[in-house]
Order: structure tokens, then C-alpha cells, then sequence
């Protein structure tokens, strides 16, 4: 996710009509072998994480009428649901809501009754839910199954956990307020009553009203600019849940990088935004579509947001909002994309109809990732940035232990807990390692391809479980179904799904030998208790590798940490002054080792690296390193002399963090981890989500909140 700024009048007509969803199809792709044939695909009845009815109702569409108030940081308008009926005698309609939202007044209007279309005010009340949500019970008039409801509610909500206002020191440019929206998992309950659970779709329009000077952008297919009136209008033509609703409005100006592809910034970083991508994005799309059938979405807009926003990126369909933060770092501004791109296809097409499968959209979208990468840049670069996030997985379950539950792929909630605390790298690369193994068992990764390419073609635009891709992989592959692949002692599917632990496949990944095998060796080269010599050194020159290189090195460094206190100097002598003028993923890197060798001679740098960045990405893994040492003071400094600077929810979090205050945000509460994760760089210790059990006897898995950066 992102924002970007742009001048009004140049939104008109950017983009264009779509072809109706229905309509396409993923056309020239080897389909699947004549089996038996696919069943009808129940929708869940049920989601833990939802207080909705959704199961007794279709959602056909629905509107959203918003004028955004940023003095007093508050969205007012309308919601307007299609809604029918499914069954005989449904009197009650309960929508996702949240405290912080405001209910002014609900009506109903039955368009299709014979002349009868006065609309008719409802009773409702706000029934508590849980710590993340509420839930609006709607008394309705006689309905019948089939026959179309309209439902008006009319309200006000102002700083629930989907809406972040920033004020203008908390932008790049500093001069105007900004204010984009964050709806994964179950955040934009706080924006709008909803259905707010994956296993609804439905299109939507809207229509946002904001002060001279602010451009709205929205995740939405098409869009204008009325300019007499002042009002933004947006129609996502293409069924999506709840969750993917999204919306920024700032000082945002754009800049076109291809056909169907534009980079939207403030204008004080739009330059260099547009630079970083031109050309980049069609490249990728072209590839993803020759591999996985056609984009379905129509624009592929980027919207480059403050350091503010709380994640580094979110497939929001039409328009991914990425950080600003991660602009310097250019290898991890391409996976980045590219991940969120392939959630074009899997996460955003096709859906985890629960949050409990989320791994089938984070791990097919990272295998996805990986088959772009592969084709684009090749397979030892691919395999590289692979080996990083792995090692970044084992990292963590060496902390966790063998019988984590969180290591698990399928998990299964308890009431209350939020979702997007299970948000975690076992979601990403375990989820990832399965698919892989599925390519694995296919026999050849041509033939996967064109079996992930059907798969989007017969479940687009739905929800899915991991049972329906599952059936769909036997039917498409009838042999292995007759090999009984799902109970390959092992390796069972139940086992992949069900099981803690270390993922039971890896792909080999022996083709980065090239890349990985220098950085391996150097490890050893400082592994040993003396500083090697500089005759040693001169062997291994870093200066020419690429950033995933440097990466993985200090990662492995700092699996080795401490170090003897000559070996630092060493070490520090030799390469500080390259990482100086790197970027900040090697640098936070680095100076997590400073800091967890309590190497003074460098604190400088861990001082002006958090003076400079105030972003959750590059502020928490720091500071977590610094308050279990020695160092915590410097931490204490900074943190006074930057806070002014950080988002009150970063406030907050790095409040605990340094103070153990206990103080957890209430309605802006921590941010979950959706689109693109932070990822590990190094071992970090401190906050290692565990599971733990409650007093109540329930599990509730903890996050792996804050582990480090980016992907
Ligand atoms: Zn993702």
C-alpha cells in the first residue's frame, strides 16, 4: 500500500472500462484432464472472526458515500447495501462493525415491491464482539429469499484501526495532512459495516468528497474527477472482500511507468518513485500473465505512502500501497512488487475463504513471486532472496521450538483472537516449500505453471479452501492421486497442513551455488576466534556483491553474534565504511550487530540511523536490540529526540518496547501484518512470538509482530 499524490483533473479517464469479470477466462491454457467432475463449492457458514450473518444473505454490491474531515480526523457519509436474502425468514441482518464507528440511522428500501419504494427506518443495536470488533444487528421488515433489500446506514467514524491520519510532519513533504486505510485482516469493520470475513465478494462504488488540494485515490477499477462538485467517484468492477477496500487521500501527484501502470507519490519523492519502476512493472505483468493467464484487474497503479504506514506493502487490487522507506533499497523494491503483483492472481483472484488458510494466498503469491523472479532475473538470484527468507524461517523455529503452534500452515482460531496476530514468515515460506513440493510431485515446473494457470481460471473471482485446491491438483493430476500422494509416508498433506514444525520439503535451491557460496565462505573466514588477515580478506571482496549478498551475510553474522571483541573491531574496520553508503536493509543489519556486540566505537551510526528513519520497519528491530543491553539509554535518548516525528501507534509500540508499560493501543491498535511482511534480517531475539496458552485453556498463537524488515 501506499499513497500518491496527484492533480485532480489528470485522474479523469486514467483508467479504463473493464470487461464484465465473468467474461474472462484464462484462455489458451492446458486444461485439466477429463476426472470427475468439480463440486459445487460450499461457502463457509461460518468464520470465527466475523459477528456478520453473512451466510444467510448474497451481497450483490455496495456504495460508499464519504466526505473525509481532516481537521477533525473523522469520514461521514453513507453505506448502501444490495443485499438478498437466501433463506425463508430472515429478520435480522448483523453486519462487522466497530466502536469507533458511529451509527447515525438505518433504513431499508425493497426496490422491487410494486411502487413501494419509501425507505423505512430500522431499529438496530451494537452487540460486543470482541477487542477488534462489534457486531450491528439490523432489525428487517418481511423479507423473502430471493427478493432484493437495499439497507442505508448512515454514520461517522473517526480513528478506528483501519484509519491512519497522519498529520503533515508525518508525510514526506510536510506541508498537508494524508490519510490512507489499512483493511487486512478485519480492520475495516472501523471503516464501514460490513461482511467482514474473505469468503464474501462483491463489487463496490464510492464516492469521496475531500478539501481543495487532496487527491483520493481508491482500490478500485475505474475512476473520475467531478470537478464542479469536488468529488471523487470510484467503481471496482470486479468482486473482492471486505478487506481489500482500501483508500488514500493526500497531496498525490502521478507519473505513468507503462500501459497500464502508473506510480502515484507525494511530490517530493514522485521522481525518484517513478525512476525505481519505469518500465518494471509491464515487464512483470507481461511475465505473470504468460505464466499464470491474463491480469484481471485492468490498472496496476502503486501508490508509494510515509514512513507511517505501518507494513511495507498491500496488494490492494488496482492500486498496491507500498512504503516510501523502502525506495533506497532497490532489490527489495523488486520483490516487494513483484510479490504484491502476483497476489494479482492468488490472494486477490482466488481467496482464503478463512482466515485460518491464509497461506494459500501468501504462499502461492511468494511461489508466484518466485516463478517471476526466476523467469525475469534468473534462477540464482531467485534462489538467493529464497535462501534469505529460509533462513529467516529456521531462525525462528530454532526460537519456537519443534511443537510451536504457530509453525503451523492450517490453524484453527479461537474466539477472540484476531487474525492478523497470526499474520507470521510460516504463513510465507511454509506455505511456500508446500506449493513447491506440489510443483515437485507434478514432475516438471512447466506443467505447474500451467496448472496454477487453470487453477486461477476455474476459482477467479471466489474463495477457496485448501481442500478445493487440493481436490483440483487431483484431479488435474489423476496419476498421483492413483499414487495416493496425499498419504506419501512423510510427507502426508495432513501432516503439511496440520504439522508444527520445519516445513518436510525444500526445493533445491543449489542453483544460487554462485551467490551463496562466497557469502558462506566469508562467514567461515570470521567464524574463527582471531581476525583473519588482510591476506585472508583480500580474497573475499564484497564491494561488487548485490544487496541480497551483503544480506545474507550479516544475517549469518549475526547467527554467530557475539563475536570476540577484536573480531568486531576487525570486522567493523573492514566494512563499516561500505555499509555506510549502503542501504538501510544492510544497514539495520549492521548495526543490529553494534548494537548486540555492544560495539561503542559504532553507536554513533545506530544513533543517526534512528534519527534518520521513523518507520516501524527500521525503529523496532533496533530499539528491541537496544533495551536488552547496556545501550538501552542511547535508545531512551533518541526515542525523546524523534518521537515528535513517529506515528502515535509507533509511538506507542517503542512506549512498551522501552518503558514495559503494558500500554496496548486501543482503537489504533498494532498493526497486523498483511501484504508484504517485515522480514527477519539477523536472529532477532527479543519478541519471538510464542504460542502460549491462556488462562481460560485457549491457544491463542502470537504474532511474529515486529521481527525485522521487509521481504
Ligand atoms: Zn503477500
Amino acid at each position: 500500500m501506499a499513497e500518491l499524490h496527484q492533480t485532480p483533473s489528470s485522474l479523469c479517464c486514467c483508467r479504463k472500462s473493464l470487461p464484465v469479470p465473468r467474461a474472462q477466462s484464462a484462455g489458451g491454457s492446458e486444461r485439466a484432464p477429463a476426472g470427475p467432475e468439480p463440486r459445487a463449492r460450499r461457502r463457509p457458514q461460518v468464520d470465527v472472526a466475523s459477528a456478520s450473518n453473512f451466510s444467510c444473505f448474497q451481497l450483490h454490491h455496495f456504495h460508499l458515500d464519504l466526505w473525509l474531515n481532516f481537521a477533525a480526523k473523522e469520514m461521514s457519509g453513507c453505506l448502501v447495501l444490495d443485499l438478498v436474502p437466501v433463506q425463508l425468514g430472515i429478520s435480522t441482518l448483523v453486519l462487522d462493525s466497530h466502536p469507533s464507528l458511529l451509527i447515525h440511522s438505518i433504513n431499508c428500501k425493497t426496490p422491487e415491491e410494486d411502487g413501494h419504494t419509501e425507505p423505512v427506518s430500522l431499529t438496530y443495536r451494537v452487540d460486543p464482539f470482541t477487542d477488534y470488533g462489534s457486531g450491528l444487528s439490523i432489525s428487517l421488515p418481511d423479507t423473502k429469499p430471493g427478493k432484493k433489500i437495499q439497507i442505508t446506514v448512515r454514520y461517522t467514524t473517526t480513528d478506528g484501526p483501519a484509519i491512519w491520519w497522519l498529520d503533515p510532519e508525518l508525510t514526506c513533504g510536510g506541508a498537508r495532512p494524508l490519510v490512507f486505510t489499512q483493511g487486512h485482516s478485519v480492520c475495516n469493520r472501523s471503516l464501514f459495516p460490513c461482511f467482514d470475513t474473505p469468503a464474501v465478494k462483491s463489487t463496490y462504488t464510492a464516492a469521496v468528497r475531500v478539501p481543495d488540494g487532496v487527491t483520493v485515490l481508491m482500490s478500485a477499477s475505474q475512476s473520475w474527477f467531478s470537478e464542479q462538485d469536488r468529488v471523487f467517484h470510484f467503481s471496482m468492477d470486479f468482486p473482492v472482500p471486505s478487506y481489500l477496500v482500501a483508500l488514500v487521500a493526500g497531496e498525490l501527484e502521478h507519473e505513468d511507468v507503462g500501459p497500464r501502470s502508473r506510480v502515484w507519490a507525494e511530490p517530493c519523492l514522485l521522481a525518484a518513485a517513478a525512476k525505481q519502476l519505469d518500465g518494471g512493472l509491464e515487464r512483470w505483468l507481461a511475465v505473470a500473465e504468460k505464466l499464470f493467464g491474463p491480469y484481471l484487474w485492468g490498472r496496476c497503479d502503486i501508490v508509494f505512502l510515509p514512513p507511517a504506514f505501518p507494513i511495507v506493502a498491500m496488494e490492494n487490487p488496482c492500486l498496491t500501497f507500498i512504503i516510501a522507506s523502502i525506495l533506497e533499497s532497490s532489490d527489495f523494491l523488486l520483490i516487494d512488487v513483484i510479490h504484491e503483483i502476483a497476489h494479482g492472481w492468488f490472494g486477490n483472484a482466488v481467496t482464503n475463504a478463512t482466515w485460518e488458510e491464509m497461506w494459500l494466498s501468501e504462499g502461492l503469491a511468494t511461489y508466484a513471486q518466485r516463478r517471476i523472479t526466476t523467469q525475469a532475473y534468473g534462477e540464482a538470484f531467485t534462489c538467493l532472496e529464497t535462501v534469505v527468507r529460509l533462513d529467516a524461517l529456521h531462525r525462528q523455529l530454532r526460537l519456537l521450538g519443534d511443537n510451536n503452534p504457530v509453525s503451523k500452515l492450517q490453524v484453527q482460531f479461537e474466539p477472540g483472537v484476531n487474525p492478523s496476530t497470526l499474520m507470521n514468515l510460516f504463513t510465507y515460506e511454509k506455505g511456500f516449500c508446500f506449493v513447491s513440493y506440489l510443483s515437485e510431485l507434478s514432475g516438471d515446473v512447466k506443467r505447474f505453471d500451467r496448472f496454477l494457470k487453470d487453477y486461477i481460471s476455474e476459482f477467479q473471482f471466489q474463495s477457496v479452501g485448501a481442500q478445493d485446491l487440493i481436490e483440483f491438483f487431483l484431479r488435474y493430476f489423476p496419476e498421483l492421486q492413483a499414487a495416493a500422494v496425499t498419504t506419501r509416508e512423510g510427507m502426508e498433506f495432513d501432516r503439511w497442513l496440520s504439522g508444527c514444525g520445519a516445513p518436510p520439503f525444500e526445493p533445491d535451491l543449489s542453483a544460487g551455488g554462485a551467490l551463496i557460496g562466497p557469502v558462506q565462505d566469508l562467514c567461515d573466514v570470521w567464524r574463527c576466534a582471531d581476525p583473519p588477515t588482510p591476506q585472508t580478506l583480500s580474497a573475499h571482496d564484497l564491494s561488487g556483491w548485490s544487496t541480497f549478498q551483503v544480506v545474507l551475510f550479516l544475517d549469518r553474522m549475526l547467527d554467530q553474534t557475539p563475536l570476540p571483541r577484536d573480531v568486531m573491531a576487525s570486522f567493523s574496520r573492514s566494512y563499516s565504511p561500505l555499509f555506510d553508503v549502503l542501504n538501510a536493509e544492510v544497514q539495520i543489519r549492521w548495526l543490529q550487530m553494534v548494537v548486540r556486540n555492544t560495539f561503542y566505537p559504532e553507536l554513533p551510526r545506530v544513533r543517526a540511523f534512528l534519527q534518520k528513519h521513523t518507520s516501524r520497519m527500521y525503529t523496532v528491530p533496533l530499539y528491541e536490540d537496544l533495551v536488552t543491553g547496556v545501550m538501552k539509554c542511547v535508545a531512551v535518548e533518541v526515542f525523546y529526540q524523534t518521537q515528535r516525528r513517529l506515528h502515535p501507534n509507533l509511538r506507542r509500540t517503542l512506549q512498551q518496547i522501552l518503558f514495559q508499560t503494558g500500554l496496548v493501543p486501543t482503537n489504533q491498535s498494532c498493526p497486523p501484518l498483511p501484504g508484504t511482511p517485515f522480514s527477519p534480517p539477523g536472529s532477532s531475539q527479543p519478541t519471538v512470538p510464542a504460542a502460549t496458552t491462556t488462562a481460560a485453556g485457549k491457544t491463542a498463537a502470537m504474532a511474529l509482530l515486529d521481527v525485522n524488515v521487509s521481504a
